[in-house]
Formats: C-alpha cells, structure tokens, sequence
C-alpha cells in the first residue's frame, strides 16, 4: 500500500487503504472468517463439526475464531461500514470525502509521479526541509523563501515563491488547477 501510494513512512496506516483503493486487512480478515463461518454453518454434513466443537480443547486460544465470528454474526457486521466509521474518527475533517469504497480516490488514474506529489501534499508527509531535517537526511529545516520550517503545507499553501493559489478541496477532487501546480513544482516531495 505504501508503494501504490507512494507515501513515506511516517504517513499515519489509515491513509493508506484510502489512497491505495484497497479495503483494510483487519476488514478483510473479519469479511473471509465471517464468510467461512456462514459457508460452514450451512453444511451441518461437514466433517469440520466434529473438529471445531471438541469437548476438551488441547490449546486455549483467548481469541477462537469461532467466537470472533459469532460475535460478527449477531452484531451484523459490515466490513465496509466499519472502514468509514474508522476513516472518520481518524482523518482530518477536510479529507473526509476521499475514502469512496466504490471508486479510488481522484486522481487515482494520474501518471505515478504525480499520484505521489498529490498524496504528499494531502497528508502532508513529504521530502519537505523540515522532514528531511527530521529524518537525517538534511540539517537545514528553512525554505529558500526565508521561511525558518519549509514543511509540506508550508509549501503548499504559505510559500511566497511556490504556493498553490487554491484551496485544499481542490487537491481532494485533483481539480486541473491543482495537477497543474503540481506538475510545475520545483521541489521534489
Ligand atoms: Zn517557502
């Protein structure tokens, strides 16, 4: 997920199923037990039932699968619900309509060099001075404008010499305006 979306790692995990358009695996895992579970529990005939409800158990498992999948049965969950709910609690408000499960996120189907400037800016986790300055790479924070901490949104949106005139709505919908500015950045992110 991180090399779809070209996001470095200091990029909090819930950006990535959103910016990578797969559903999370904590998800996925709940959404195959469940559907094993359903799969089995419609067979009676299976010889599984003579393994899954033993009358000693040899190894205590805390968490048996079983369990898990009984309880997602009778809370009727939903993979899908449950990713927004999660997306919601943790993303900026501002970015809340990026995660769709039906379609990736725009901008999604542009060339990879620009895919990944535009996530950089969104989450604001890119090669900026004051990262790079973090992460050892550099030991200069400032931007070449004068600025004493050249962070991505300082870049995006304060720099005098590179700012984007718009607003963040415009890197969420990847409007032409912003894909222009992006493509004539003069920092790499
Ligand atoms: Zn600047």
């Amino acid at each position: 997920m991180r090399i779809i979306s070209g996001t470095p790692k200091s990029t909090p995990l819930y950006w990535l199923p959103v910016l990578s358009n797969i559903i999370p695996p904590s998800i996925r895992r709940q959404n195959n037990l469940l559907r094993e579970f359903k799969k089995i529990s419609s067979n009676q005939s299976l010889p599984v039932h003579e393994v899954i409800m033993p009358v000693h158990r040899r190894l205590k498992s805390r968490s048996p699968p079983l369990v898990t999948a009984k309880r997602l049965l009778e809370e009727a969950y939903d993979g899908i619900a449950a990713w927004k709910r999660g997306w919601i609690d943790s993303a900026p408000t501002a970015w809340h309509p990026l995660l769709d499960p039906n379609s990736p996120p725009p901008g999604f189907q542009l060339p990879r060099k620009l895919r990944v400037t535009l996530n950089r800016v969104r989450t604001g986790h890119g090669r900026c001075g004051a990262n790079l300055t973090k992460w050892g790479f550099s030991t200069n924070p400032a931007c070449d404008c004068g600025a004493s901490l050249q962070t991505t949104e300082h870049i995006t949106f304060d720099c005098p010499s590179r700012a984007f005139g718009g607003t963040r709505e415009d890197f969420l919908r990847a409007t032409p305006e912003a894909v222009l500015w992006l493509e004539q950045l003069d920092v790499r992110l």
